[in-house]
């Protein structure tokens, strides 16, 4: 009762959305122009290896909170609740995705990754971090319109031809994780790290690490669009 009081006084979520948009769009330029302003005069090469590593960083990191929030935690939680239903709900309906809005479908991963984004902005200032910075943030603010593309049937024609060279998440390798249990291909932005993660089997055994110390997985399953989340983000109803 008193959550659901205090969930009253929240603004709505859409409000904190739009925001968080805004500011990781304003983090992202300033974060672009300090790399580009403090590189050497002369230097592209550099800068562009370091931004790719932070794209790759970015694929690795989209596949490991995919993979927590479809490993652990429960749509009820607090906080990261409707995170996790956003992932568990997708599996049941992975064309939820594709009727979100611009603003519902980059507003989540902007609010979790803006306050890191604006903390580490803090305390850079070499020019290879600002670069890769770029391109870790470049692939984060970006993987959830990358994962909606590729369950659309019809995407934009420049994001189908991204798709085909192999430089955003295309539609048949993503659906390696929808087909199955969904263990494999956690990873959403480029999918470049898939390969590599399930080969090694990097989530069977960190899951294995943290059950040696007390964190059990909690039911992996699909969770229909019916079951509530925290009071603090209810009012959707098709969330994907
Ligand atoms: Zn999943
Ligand atoms: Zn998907």
């Amino acid at each position: 009762m008193r959550e659901r009081r205090r969930a009253r006084l929240l603004p709505p979520r859409r409000v904190f959305e739009f925001s968080a948009i805004f500011v990781a769009g304003g983090l992202f330029v300033t974060t672009a122009y300090l790399a580009f302003r403090a590189c050497p005069p002369g230097t592209v090469w550099t800068p562009l290896a370091f931004l790719l590593l932070g794209l790759i960083a970015s694929d690795a990191i989209s596949g490991g909170v995919h993979w927590a929030a479809d490993t652990y935690g429960s749509p009820t939680m607090p906080l990261f609740g409707a995170f996790v239903r956003t992932f568990r709900e997708h599996h049941s309906d992975p064309k939820a995705i594709t009727r979100h809005d611009w603003i519902e479908t980059n507003g989540d991963v902007c609010l979790f990754s803006a306050p890191v984004h604006a903390t580490a902005l803090l305390w850079v200032d070499n020019p290879w971090a600002l670069s890769w910075m770029t391109g870790l943030f470049m692939g984060s603010y970006s993987n959830s319109q990358i994962h909606k593309w590729s369950h659309m049937d019809h995407p934009p024609r420049v994001v189908r031809w991204l798709q085909r060279l192999g430089i955003v998440l295309s539609s048949p390798h993503h659906q390696h994780h929808h087909r199955g249990p969904h263990l494999t291909h956690y990873c959403i932005t480029t999918g470049w790290t898939n390969g590599a993660l399930d080969y090694l089997r990097f989530f069977r055994i960190l899951e294995r690490v943290l059950a040696a110390i007390g964190v059990q997985a909690t039911t992996r399953g699909s969770v229909p669009p019916t079951v509530p989340v925290h009071p603090v983000f209810e009012g959707r109803p098709d969330r994907g």
